[in-house]
């Protein structure tokens, strides 16, 4: 297949560029990201391959559409940057359903220890042989209760690594997986019970803002939050609050709802204008990361043999098991 590939970075074409011949296909790497004004670089290929900031909305949809493309490959998971209502029985929807769930697992409880137990602080420190522990007081997790929201797979890895470390685990998931042995419960009461509370859950109409002012005056003082799912499930603006009246008392953020066009990007020289992201960026006890739970060697090969297998049997006319529909 003839495939054009958005928002190329280098460690996109290490994977890719071998494996691509492995299969036969002949990919153009572009390093701008995919949205509707960069749509008619499609033209002549036969499907676009994306990532989870590119755009491909209604109007980007149509425009490959009417270009013959005949697929969308999406290098992630998640699909909620694709509108699926325009790509519905006119263009194929082909994703990575599950590459390593253990990487953003284990990510997110990298986020945890470290927001409780000020790693990132310590390490400035030291480096500038300032040995002072002041202010990096944490707690113990063993013992504690931690709350999962979203038990699919990187959940059940979460929930694997939280038994480690002795914790109580509460989950909730509106298709509670009878074979886990964990107590479900009604989101409320998770907020309220939860002194860890981590994010596995998807993006959709029901998620958004499922962390915002209400949910976060349910939660317990001195809660700790991860996200390492997207952005859009935590509003900035009441985390902020939360973490200024000291009722959170840290967060491990690895995405952020206007994550798009500074996440991946090296902002270093330019001005931040969102207000939110500059302001957590402040908090000691927050820890932002930049949209990279899935990033290992195991889950990079894994992108990459899923996404072109896709595309091969999406050009041999196979069942198309990673489709969206
Ligand atoms: P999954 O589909 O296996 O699991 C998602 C779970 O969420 C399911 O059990 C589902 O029933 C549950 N769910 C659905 N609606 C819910 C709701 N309203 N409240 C609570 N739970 C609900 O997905 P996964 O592979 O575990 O991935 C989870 C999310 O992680 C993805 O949607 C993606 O956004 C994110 N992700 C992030 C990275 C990263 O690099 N940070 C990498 C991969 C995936």
């Amino acid at each position: 297949m003839k495939i054009a590939f958005y928002s190329t970075k280098p460690y996109d074409r290490i994977w890719f560029e071998p494996m691509a011949e492995t299969y036969g296909h002949e990919i153009h790497f572009i390093e701008l990201p995919f949205m509707a004004d960069t749509a008619s670089l499609a033209r002549g290929y036969d499907a676009v391959c994306i990532f989870v900031n590119d755009d491909a909305n209604a109007e980007a949809v149509n425009m490959l559409v009417d270009m013959g493309v005949k697929a969308i490959l999406l290098r992630s998971a998640g699909y909620n940057h694709v509108d699926m209502k325009a790509a519905s029985g006119r263009i194929k929807v082909l994703r990575v359903p599950a590459y390593s769930p253990d990487a953003v697992a284990e990510f997110a409880m990298g986020l945890l220890l470290s927001c409780n137990r000020m790693i990132h602080k310590a390490y400035g420190r030291t480096r500038d042989f300032n040995m002072n522990i002041n202010g990096l007081l944490g707690v113990d997790f063993h013992g504690k209760t931690a709350g999962v929201i979203g038990t699919g797979k990187i959940g059940q890895c979460m929930i694997k690594i939280l038994e480690g470390f002795s914790m109580r685990i509460i989950a909730y998931d509106p298709y509670p997986n009878k074979d886990l042995k964990v107590e479900y419960m009604p989101l409320k009461e998770l907020l309220a019970e939860a002194d860890v509370i981590s994010l596995h859950c998807p993006l959709m109409k029901d998620t958004y803002h499922i962390i915002d002012e209400e949910s976060i005056s349910q939660m317990k003082k001195g809660v700790y939050i991860v996200n390492t799912s997207r952005g859009g499930l935590i509003d900035a603006g009441a985390l902020i609050d939360g973490l200024l009246s000291k009722k959170i008392a840290g967060v491990g953020l690895d995405v952020y709802e206007e994550e798009e066009g500074i996440f991946y990007e090296d902002c270093s020289n330019k001005i931040i204008r969102d207000e939110n992201l500059a302001r957590l960026t402040t908090f000691p006890n927050v820890i932002l990361t930049s949209h990279m739970g899935f990033f290992t060697k195991e889950a990079m090969h894994s992108i990459a043999q899923v996404t072109l297998e896709n595309a091969a049997s999406l050009e041999k006319g196979e069942e198309l098991i990673n489709e969206v529909k």
